[in-house]
Order: structure tokens, then sequence, then C-alpha cells
């Protein structure tokens, strides 16, 4: 074995692969894990590990704890400034999402924050943001751009997700290029030429400096139109970037058609979407990434989840954390709200947050499940059993984080 190598046991393990013949989860009561060179060299049992381990120190051993992949958050905005405590307010007297946006609130308050941030202070407020997200047990974090709305901010952000992609003991940063989010006020009088900007210059700009893995627009009755999206997701696919799609929150204008048109890694929402819209995110293996906090906080009625069942649909959960309609840091909170307001199956919670989030990703086999070859990214958790991160929810007891077989962050 190598020097880097170790072992961890706990009372239950969850593998997230489904090939195993042991339910969806891949469970085993007495598990343990073999990383060597931030791989999974082994897991199982814990008798077989250790056998396979020759040697290498048990670091961590929880006969009363959950070792489970590592979470990946499938949808974050996580590369704000500033803050809308004040807006919350204006919520609270009751004003309406769409009217406080039209008043200059919503995402254009923190477009503002965004450009205003001074040098650093994105990549600052990102790193400390990821930090605490890895001690809820995330150890993959999708982080768009979308609050800049102009070349130059646009990239500040994306450039804070690179700058916090470089540092080992933060989760890994899946960035995307939000290219279609909001109209900047100064873009108000010309909305075609600012589209043209962002498909012909500032795409092509952030695709050659590598700051972007996915674009993704937000096509709904008072953001982008289907055609506007559509555009965007030819520039990418001829740039050779994956297409996401935020659709159907508010009405059903055709995104999900778009997003599997496109074979788009994810159309995410989706409060609002046709049957025929889910059989064809089906057909295109489109990931539908739902969003519990979000509607939650705007007091919207859930997806239609028993249709997506019907249709096949694969199901991922994530935060959505931005300083407006998803304000939290917390994936465990979303996935005790995607239990209680959306009435998800534990398994369907638990893939959703782990191999189904890493394949809407494009790490498939390498993040999200604990199979021998995959990284070790992993989360040991001072609980019972899985269920027990959905109910108690929100603050779930962690024990350690590890990335490539790294103990990310401080000791909790
Ligand atoms: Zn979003």
């Amino acid at each position: 074995v190598t020097p880097d190598a170790f072992v961890l046991a706990a009372g239950r393990v969850i593998t997230c692969d489904d090939s195993l013949g042991r339910g969806p989860l891949g469970a085993f009561d007495d598990g343990a894990i073999f990383v060597e060179r931030g791989r999974v060299a082994a897991v199982g049992p814990r008798a077989d590990v250790l056998a396979r381990a020759q040697g290498a120190p048990l670091v961590d051993d929880r006969p009363g704890g959950l070792l489970s992949p590592g979470l990946v958050d499938a949808h974050t905005h996580a590369a704000w400034a500033g803050s809308r405590h004040d807006e919350y307010a204006m919520r609270l007297a009751g004003e309406g999402y769409e009217a406080i946006a039209a008043a200059g609130g919503g995402i254009v308050s923190t477009m503002r924050a965004v450009r205003g941030a001074g040098p650093g202070e994105l990549a600052r407020a990102l790193r400390a943001r990821l930090g605490r997200m890895a001690r809820q047990g995330v150890t993959t974090v999708e982080v768009k751009s979308g609050y800049g709305l102009d070349e130059a901010s646009e990239r500040a952000q994306l450039e804070a997700a690179a700058d916090a992609s470089t540092d080992a003991s933060l989760p890994r940063v899946v960035p995307t290029y939000l290219a279609l989010h909001a109209l900047p006020p100064e873009a108000k009088a010309d909305r075609a030429r600012y589209v043209d900007d962002v498909v012909r210059r500032w795409l092509p700009a952030i695709a050659r400096a590598g700051l972007a893995r996915y674009v993704d627009a937000y096509v709904d009755r008072n953001a982008f139109r289907v055609d506007e999206a559509e555009a965007l997701f030819d520039a990418a696919r001829t740039l050779g970037l994956g297409t996401r799609a935020h659709a159907g929150q508010f009405a059903d204008v055709g995104a999900a058609e778009l997003a599997a048109r496109f074979s788009a890694a994810s159309a995410d929402h989706l409060e609002n979407v046709s049957d025929a819209g889910l059989d064809a995110l089906a057909r295109a293996g489109t990931a539908a990434v739902l969003l519990p906090v979000a509607s939650w906080t705007l007091a919207q009625a859930p997806p239609p989840v028993e249709a997506m069942r019907r249709a096949g649909v694969r199901l991922v959960v994530a935060s959505d954390a931005n300083p407006g309609t998803a304000p939290t840091e917390s994936l465990p909170l979303a996935m005790a709200f995607a239990a209680r307001s959306y009435g998800l199956l534990d398994h369907e919670i638990w893939r959703g947050v782990t191999v189904e989030a890493a394949r809407a990703l494009g790490l498939e086999g390498e993040a999200g499940v604990l199979r021998e070859g995959a990284r070790a990214d992993l989360a040991l958790w001072l609980l019972p059993h899985e269920r027990a991160l959905l109910q108690p929810w929100g603050a779930p007891p962690l024990a350690a984080a590890y990335r490539d077989g790294v103990r990310l962050g401080a000791d909790p």
C-alpha cells in the first residue's frame, strides 16, 4: 500500500451503486472503505475491506455512524456578493417575486453587488461559502455566474470559481456560465443586441479562456425566450460546452423540450412542465434538477414528481444556493424539503444528491458513488442511518468530508 492509503469504517455504508444487488443505495451494515492515491481501492463489508487493505491504517471507525459518497450540489449560484434581506422583508409584507424584480430588486440588486465587489471579494466570498458547504458533507459544487450581466463581471464570477477550484481543501467546483439570466438595466432598450453580445462575443471568449464547462439559460415568461436560448445553445455546442436550463419555474414556455433537443445535462426547476416535456427529457437522458428550497421560499406548488417518475426522468436534488429565492448553503436542507414538500422517497433523494447529481455534472463514475476506481469523495456522518439526514433536518452532524482522499476544511 502507498503511504497515503487509509481505511474508514462505519456501522452503515451507502455506496449509491445500484448494481450491487443491495437496493438502490447499495447499502452495507458494518462496512468500510479503503482509499489509496485519492481513489476508492475497495468498499464493502468491513472484514473484506480490511483484508484488501493490507495494513493501511484505520483512521476513523464509527460503529454508530454512516459513510456515504460526498454530496454533489448540482445547481448553485454560490459566487454572489451582497445580501437581499431587505427584499425578503418586502416579500413578507406581501410583494411577489416578479413585482420585486420589476422594482429593481431580485437578480438586478445582486448584479449591483457583484459589479461593485472589490478585487478578490468574490473569490473570498465563494471560498468561505464552499468551506461551509464542505462542513455539510458536500464535496462537489456546480457554481454559476449570472449576476454580473456584463462581460467583465460575468468573467469575474467565473474567475472566482476558477480560483476556488485550485484549492484542494474545498469541494470540487464545476463552473457554469449562466449566460442568459436577466437583462441588465442598460440593455433594456436593445434586448436583441444584448443576446447577440452574449452569444457572439462573451460566450466564445469565456469558452476560449476555459472558464466554463456548461452554459445555462433562464427560460421563462419573464426571462428569456426559447429562440434566444436556442441561439445560445447552438453556439455552446459549437464551442464544445455542455448546456443546462432553468426551465418552467413560473410558466411552461417549452424550455424542457428545448433542453431535450440539445441533450442538455439538466433542466432545472420544472414546477411547470407538460407530460410531453417530461417524455422528451427522459428520452434525451436530460436530468430534472429539483430545487425544493426555491419553490418553498416562493410558496409554489411542487413540480409534478409523480409524472416525472412515470416518464422515467432522472431526478436530481440541489440547493439552488442564491441570495434571493433559495437563501441557504445547505444541500441537506434541500434534501429534507425534497422529502417533506415534494414527497420524494429517501433513496430518490440520496441518489439525487450523489450518483445522479454527479452524472448531471459530467462526473459519472467519478464522483457521487463509492465504487472501486472512483474518486475518494466521502462524507462520514455522526448519524445512524441515511434516513437520519432527512429527519431531523438542516444541520446534520458530520465527522469528516474527504475530496480525492484529502480531508476537507478544519475539524468540525
Ligand atoms: Zn438557479
